[in-house]
């Protein structure tokens, strides 16, 4: 790797592009995608850029039976001049590597993935929808491909990468969500797979998130795997609240997944000198804090909403309203300003951004 060459075979047929006013998330794709292979003893090879279409599997391949496959999630934002812009993609494809490990999946080039990101973005640049606060969602992933019924890591991998335009995940303001403590199902535990962006984590809280949509909810507030007391994330995304002025969201305790807007919120709030902490929070801590009025805000956050206030938790059969139902100043702020710097309408003093320039284009 270092000197990974892309081929790209351009498809002969252009799709309709959809209007991304009230697109479905996920559910349209653009013309192209990226594929890399992997062979035990050669590493990766076959860096492609083909028309999208389905792949072929032996249907005994690994992914379908024990689910080695790990994935990632990230955009890229059209600028009012024009200019395309990626919000921190080189955080997703080290975490991709985390996640990798974890699972024994090969390693791949962290510069070669970032590479090949942008030049499918380049081809498929007509993609990048304009319209405030939609975006092109990407998803990188990797499968475990080796026809094989045996419990072991796979010797063959594929690496891909997918587009799907997606729209304004807030289309009348920011909303606040009424959220279920879950009490019965966990997500993750310590010591298994919370930590790693892996299909099988997604697989076990689909009935939690089933159950609560059933009784008008729409997130499960997941606690940990132990003893059900202390709060690990909620749906698939980070949580942080506000008490007493000091911004709290759980450590990274090896069943959490490390979010990177949760990362980025910590290191925007600590340039402006709010209080925040990464600690072990209760459920009962909470719970305090709002009964003795000292819980100002509650969100979860994550690349789809980036940031979602929780305007109302039920736990153990009680309900508890989060700053009289409404999202907080604090919530609005951080949507504001890392939405505003993603999307290029504010300033980047962190050099989170990176744009993706069109006279660099890699045409083979
Ligand atoms: C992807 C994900 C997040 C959020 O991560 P971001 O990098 O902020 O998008 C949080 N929790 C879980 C379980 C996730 O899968």
């Amino acid at each position: 790797m270092g000197n990974m060459q892309i081929s790209i075979n351009e498809s002969q047929e252009r799709k309709t592009k959809p209007s991304t006013d009230g697109i479905a998330f996920g559910r349209n794709f653009t013309d192209h995608m990226f594929i890399a292979d992997y062979t035990e003893g050669i590493g990766w090879h076959d860096h492609r850029i083909v028309p999208y279409e389905p792949i072929t599997l032996d249907p005994s391949a690994v992914i379908f039976h024990y689910g080695q496959t790990v994935f990632e999630g990230l955009k890229a934002y059209r600028a009012k001049d024009g200019a395309i812009r990626l919000f921190r993609p080189e955080e997703n494809f080290r975490r991709m590597n985390e996640s990798c490990d974890r699972l024994c999946m090969p390693q791949i080039d962290e510069e070669d993935a970032l590479k090949a990101l942008k030049t499918l973005i380049k081809v498929e640049r007509d993609w990048v929808p304009e319209a405030e606060g939609t975006s092109l969602y990407i998803r990188p992933y990797m499968i475990a491909t080796e026809p094989h019924l045996g419990v072991a890591p796979s010797l063959t991998y594929k690496f891909i990468i997918i587009l799907s335009p997606v729209g304004s995940y807030y289309k009348e303001g920011i909303a606040p969500v009424k959220i279920l403590v879950e009490n019965e199902y966990v997500r993750a535990v310590a010591g298994g797979t919370g930590a790693a962006k892996t299909a099988g984590n997604y697989a076990a809280s689909l009935k939690a998130q089933a159950v609560a949509e059933k009784m008008g909810y729409s997130q499960v507030l997941w606690l940990d795997g132990v003893e059900k007391k202390y709060v690990e994330e909620v749906g698939s995304m980070n949580v942080f609240f506000k008490i007493d002025g000091e911004v709290i969201t759980p450590a990274l305790n090896g069943s959490i997944l490390g979010g990177i807007t949760r990362k980025s919120i910590i290191e925007m709030l600590q340039a402006w000198g709010t209080p925040v902490t990464e600690r072990r929070i209760s459920m009962e801590e909470i719970k305090t804090a709002q009964q003795e009025g000292r819980l100002d805000e509650a969100f979860g956050t994550g690349t789809a909403a980036v940031i979602s206030p929780i305007g109302e938790f039920s736990w153990k059969g009680e309900a508890f309203t989060i700053n009289g139902g409404q999202a907080g100043e604090l919530s609005t702020k951080l949507y504001e300003e890392l939405t505003g710097l993603q999307s290029g309408v504010k300033e980047d003093p962190f050099g989170w951004v990176t744009e993706i320039r069109e006279e660099a284009a890699v045409r083979n």
